[in-house]
């Protein structure tokens, strides 16, 4: 609905950078989807056919084959977040943050099948280190403390003997922080409409249909980068609480409890490692609030499993929330990842404060596209951080 001008005292507000207009209908204020907004979702469209042409093209052609030796490295580490079933019925925001169990299974098999060996992300050092030609290895990671890591992904890991480590945001944990990225998504997949009352306005972004879904999605995800994080999130989980959606209760149903996190913790092939107390861009923050989130994330970690980690994950993990002083933060780790993309090599043993991380991604889910990744030909074409150095 674009609404028609001068049917309320309102002729025009801003959110973030969009134009408002009221509408003859309703008090509340409209908020069209400019054209700007239309092309961008065409473009991340195109983006993914590009991707994936190109990523089918390097397998094809066995350029990603037969790429050097130096540009595969001695390994990797993969980057998960949710892993469970695929549900058709709803709105996936995030569909590049999920895999299913079954996707797991066979690129755990693939992985091998490549010669490389399946290692805990703590012995990564140990392997960079050593001079020996041995087999190269992966590290399997997953990121926020999801439930399905403990439902879907264990009995995987399990089934194959495979170490895997889980960044739990020990906010998330405790339920103390929601998951501001779930809430937005559910909110979204509930309503044909959201109102979004800014104190001024009542503002109202169209979500009927997956179109206007995603792009209501990307917008709100937009301004949460430009205003303050905490107070971003407070009120987005009055919004969603205004459409029927608890933010409480999304927390409660996406990750996992203290309970079930030391059931995962029990398995001997998982390991806990920090992702802060609640996974805000460290970036954003002042150095106070750094350091806190970085101690609170592992002694709320140890309170609940007896033991503080000895890993950590910068929360969203790329140049964009990272740089030097949030390297100089996470110095009491063994190590720290990034999801900045590579394949690691000896010099990581000067970096291990920002090591690459390989993403698997749902969008991209053929075991012969990740080893087109694993090759790390595609990361040449990529744009290069020098500040993650
Ligand atoms: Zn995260």
């Amino acid at each position: 609905m674009t609404g028609t001008k001068g049917a309320s005292a309102v002729s025009s507000v801003k959110f973030g950078g969009h134009e408002a207009r009221p509408t003859a209908a309703s008090p509340a204020v409209s908020v069209p989807f400019t054209v700007r907004e239309h092309l961008r979702h065409l473009f991340l469209d195109a983006k993914f056919v590009a991707i994936s042409a190109t990523l089918e093209a390097l397998h094809l052609s066995r350029a990603a084959a037969l790429a050097p030796d130096r540009l595969r490295g001695r390994g990797v580490i993969f980057t998960l977040h949710h892993v469970r079933p695929y549900d058709p019925t709803t709105f996936h925001a995030s569909a590049h943050l999920e895999i299913t169990p079954e996707f797991l299974d066979a690129l755990i098999v693939h992985v091998r099948s490549l010669g490389y060996e399946p290692i805990a992300l703590g012995d990564v050092p140990a392997r960079l280190a050593a001079r020996d030609d041995g087999p190269r290895f992966v590290a399997f990671t997953l990121d926020d403390g999801y439930r399905d890591n403990l439902v879907h992904a264990l009995p995987v890991f399990e089934r194959h003997a495979v170490p895997f480590t889980v960044f739990a945001t020990s906010g998330f944990v405790t339920r103390e922080r929601t998951v501001w990225w779930q809430t937005l998504e559910k909110t979204v997949a509930a309503v044909d409409e959201l109102f979004w009352d800014t104190g001024d306005h009542r503002l109202r972004f169209g979500c009927a249909g997956r179109l206007a879904k995603a792009m209501t999605f990307r917008r709100v995800v937009d301004w949460m980068n430009t205003v303050d994080e905490d107070w971003a999130i407070s009120t987005l989980d009055r919004i969603a609480g205004e459409h029927g959606v608890s933010a409480t209760a999304v927390v409660d149903q996406e990750v996992m409890n203290p309970a079930e996190l030391r059931r995962l913790a029990a398995s001997p092939l998982a390991t806990i490692g920090a992702h802060t107390w609640s996974h805000v861009n460290l970036r954003r923050v002042s150095h106070d609030r750094l350091a806190d989130e970085i101690e609170r994330g592992s002694a709320e970690i140890a309170d609940l499993l007896g033991s503080r980690p000895t890993v950590f994950a910068y929360p969203y993990g790329s140049h964009a929330s990272i740089s030097v002083r949030e390297f100089a933060a996470a110095r009491p780790f063994d190590l720290a990842v990034t999801t900045e993309p590579g394949t690691l090599s000896q010099a990581h043993l000067d970096r291990l404060g920002a090591l690459p991380r390989i993403s698997v991604n749902g969008h991209y889910q053929r075991v012969e596209w990740v080893s087109v990744l694993m090759s790390g030909l595609p990361f040449r074409l990529i744009p290069h951080h020098p500040e993650l150095d």
